[in-house]
């Protein structure tokens, strides 16, 4: 398969038609990024990689963090950590309040921000130095460790969280949230504040296509079933409202975020990453998500 060939004749198709989408302006610091930044980076089980336009400049990952979070809290608690939180699409917004108090409390899945805040709860009760060794974690995960928190996007999202102040209260009140809210709040916020480059992202997330294992020192993080099971959810779940339209036009699981990144996996294969941030209506990057869809028609190769 010729990767590099399809990966080039996409990204010129795709930035030459108009961008539809806008900018998320709800965390004042993610609307200061230039709209036109557009990048590609893919890397394979087998060492290739190849990257293409902004490939290289770093983005904030936003919801594509919660992946990461709840990977690591998946190998600390096990199956346990379903009497958390399910597995099933919402089919409401990613910060919505509405089916919680229906469901005692218990989000319906780990990507929406209820569920995110469920996963950082655990984590604290489970870390020594939460936010040091969540970041240890990340860095562990591929042959960079230059990943970092930026205070800068997590102070701008902290002032504007009054939604996920609430989300945090309300499941504690029904004692699904065992931490200070303040706490699990501040962990969240700097959860989503990950900035990383479209390279990082792929290679941080090639463990997902790898059987759970690590490629940089062959390190399984998740067992082999385990790591199917993220994949399920970033399938079902991974693209707020739009994830039955994700599987349907491109066929792969993945996870996006407000700042402009896809990440798709395609199991024992590759982990290829969007960054274009311009949001179509739903949310997820409009440039991104036509890019996928063409990518995985050119290659035919989705998971279907
Ligand atoms: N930090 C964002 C929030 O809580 C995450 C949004 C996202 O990327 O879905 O609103």
């Amino acid at each position: 398969m010729n990767f590099e060939e399809i990966i080039q004749s996409v990204y010129y198709k795709i930035k030459a038609i108009e961008d539809r989408g806008s900018l998320a302006s709800y965390i004042p610091e993610l609307e200061k990024v230039d709209p036109d930044c557009f990048g590609v980076h893919i890397s394979t089980i087998d060492n290739f990689n190849f990257g293409i336009g902004n490939y290289n400049d770093k983005f904030s990952i936003q919801s594509i963090a919660k992946v990461i979070s709840l990977s690591l809290a998946y190998s600390k608690l096990g199956e346990k950590l379903w009497d958390r939180v399910g597995v099933e699409p919402s089919g409401t917004a990613f910060n919505s309040l509405v089916q919680l108090e229906v469901e005692n409390g218990k989000p319906r899945n780990p990507f929406i921000n209820a569920g995110a805040l469920v996963v950082s709860d655990i984590l604290i009760s489970n870390l020594n130095s939460p936010k040091e060794d969540f970041l240890s974690f990340v860095n562990s995960l591929s042959s960079n460790s230059e990943i970092c928190y930026s205070n800068r996007i997590a102070t701008s999202e902290k002032n504007v969280g009054f939604r996920n102040v609430a989300l945090c209260n309300f499941i504690k009140s029904f004692g699904n949230i065992e931490n200070e809210p303040s706490d699990v709040l501040d962990f969240y916020y700097n959860l989503c504040s990950l900035e990383m480059n479209c390279k990082e992202v792929s290679e941080v997330f090639i463990f997902l296509a790898n059987d759970g294992r690590t490629l940089v020192d062959n390190k399984q993080i998740l067992s082999k079933s385990q790591s199917k099971r993220i994949n399920a959810l970033m399938q079902t779940c991974g693209f707020y409202d739009e994830s039955g339209e994700f599987a349907f036009k491109v066929g792969l699981p993945g996870k996006s975020g407000v700042g402009g990144g896809i990440v798709a996996v395609h199991p024992k294969q590759y982990t290829i990453v969007v960054w274009s941030p311009k949001l179509n209506k739903k949310g997820n990057s409009y440039r991104g998500m036509r890019f996928l869809e063409e990518f995985t028609t050119k290659s035919e190769l989705s998971i279907f």
